[in-house]
């Protein structure tokens, strides 16, 4: 056994699974997952002192690549001043007016732990402000392990929630309406029936928890305009998708403005940070000035606050998004071109610094497309691709992450492992 091997089986005698989260456990590719030990800027360096190109960049967060020293510096210099106070912290204050000024649907935010507290509390609000019950989720997305969004669709089009997991009672289920994406019909159909019942609808903004999904045109302004219409929430999950596809995420490329956005991963900077914000009279609704309540021990934490700071500031240097965007092309047009000379039917959709590799024939518009990709073939991939020093993500159904930190040399080198791994199959 190499010394990864042996830690997960270590692991697994003390955490369940041998993992603090599913995904990391190689379920879906098979083999043993390696121990990272240390990681720096596009690479990974295993336990066994394997070196990996990274495409996970901690699934999201690392947008300036692994230990980047002006974060790290900024964290530093927090720590000399304390780890946690209790009260309120001047890194707090420069957060939150960092957020809207890279947000302006965000008249005011609350920074939480995660990107799950962050939809969790979204929802509470949006309930709590309309009055109402109901929330409007869609198939494929993920929120976090929000008991009542913890719920996918069954075959119908139109259903009420059966929970994905165990310990969701039917009872909450039942107040989350499924709803198929990029299908104007069945949210119209939906609002017809419930109409004055659904409190909100939450969205991913870029559903890519099941691969990398893109909206049709116009149809998440028609997600906007039904529910101003219906007095819903209209909430955008861009934990994701903030500050990774453009400053202001996807709501900036799309010129949309939701009620409320919940943000994460890279708004952490690689500490465990998450942020809800939106509309001033929605967000009023919060204790202490509203009877909705929310709360955290260590939210705006001054560490991670401070590395959170850092690392959105980093987000104005020149052109970082469109070289983000460059590379991400390159790499798709270049693995895509090597499946097509082999036969192989492959989709690669991608947005800056974001791509999904399906493989399938045709565009994937929804979840139950994506479900019918040859996931076989991905996790072939997957393994040829770790031999070879690149880390996919361990799933097919997860997308894939670019940082600043993968230069060009680096995006060929892996670019040329993945077009490899292709003609294998
Ligand atoms: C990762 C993710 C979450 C959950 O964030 P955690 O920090 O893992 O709790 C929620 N929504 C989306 C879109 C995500 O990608």
């Amino acid at each position: 056994m190499n010394l990864s091997e042996q830690l997960f089986a270590r692991a697994q005698k003390s955490i369940p699974g041998g993992v603090n989260s599913p995904v990391r456990a190689f379920r879906s590719v098979g083999g043993t997952p390696f121990t990272t030990q240390s990681a720096q800027g596009a690479v990974l360096t295993t336990a066994d002192g394997a070196q990996l190109i990274d495409f996970v960049c901690t699934w999201g967060p690392a947008i300036h690549g692994h230990n980047n020293e002006a974060i790290r510096n900024a964290i530093a210099e927090a720590l000399n001043k304390g780890t946690s106070f209790g009260t309120p912290n001047v890194y707090e204050v420069e957060m939150a007016e960092l957020v809207k000024d890279c947000f302006p649907s965000i008249d005011k935010v609350r920074m939480v732990n995660s990107g799950t507290e962050a939809t969790m509390s979204c929802i509470r609000l949006a309930r709590g402000y309309t009055g109402r019950n109901k929330i409007i989720k869609f198939e494929g997305c993920y929120h976090g392990h929000v008991d009542s969004l913890l719920i996918k669709a069954g075959s119908g089009a139109l259903t009420l929630g059966n929970p994905d997991s165990a310990g969701i009672p039917e009872s909450f289920a039942q107040e989350t309406i499924i709803l198929p994406y990029n299908d104007k019909d069945a949210l119209a159909d939906a609002f017809r029936r419930w109409g004055k019942e659904i409190a909100g609808v939450i969205v991913e903004a870029y559903p890519a928890n099941c691969g990398l999904i893109l909206p049709r045109e116009g149809y998440m302004e028609y997600l906007r305009d039904i529910c101003t219409e219906y007095g819903s929430v209209f909430i955008m999950d861009e934990v994701m998708t903030g500050f990774r596809v453009s400053r202001g995420g996807v709501q900036e490329k799309h010129g949309i403005t939701p009620d409320l956005t919940a943000l994460g991963k890279v708004i952490g900077g690689g500490l465990p940070v998450g942020a809800f914000g939106g509309k001033e009279e929605i967000m009023n609704y919060i204790a202490p000035l509203g009877p909705v309540y929310q709360a955290g021990t260590l939210s705006g934490n001054p560490l991670a606050m401070a590395a959170g700071i850092r690392a959105i500031q980093l987000l104005h240097q020149e052109h970082l998004y469109s070289h983000l965007e460059s590379a991400t092309r390159y790499l798709c047009e270049s693995v895509s071109n090597a499946a097509k000379k082999r036969g192989i039917a492959l989709q690669t959709p991608h947005t800056c610094s974001m791509f999904g590799l399906y493989f399938t024939t045709e565009r994937v518009d929804r979840f139950d497309q994506a479900q019918h990709t040859d996931t076989n073939k991905f996790a072939q991939l997957f393994r040829y691709c770790l031999e070879h020093g690149v880390f996919l993500p361990p799933s097919a159904y997860e997308t894939c992450f670019l940082s600043t930190a993968h230069t060009p040399e680096v995006i060929e080198q892996a670019t040329q492992v993945i077009c490899e791994g292709i003609h294998t199959l």
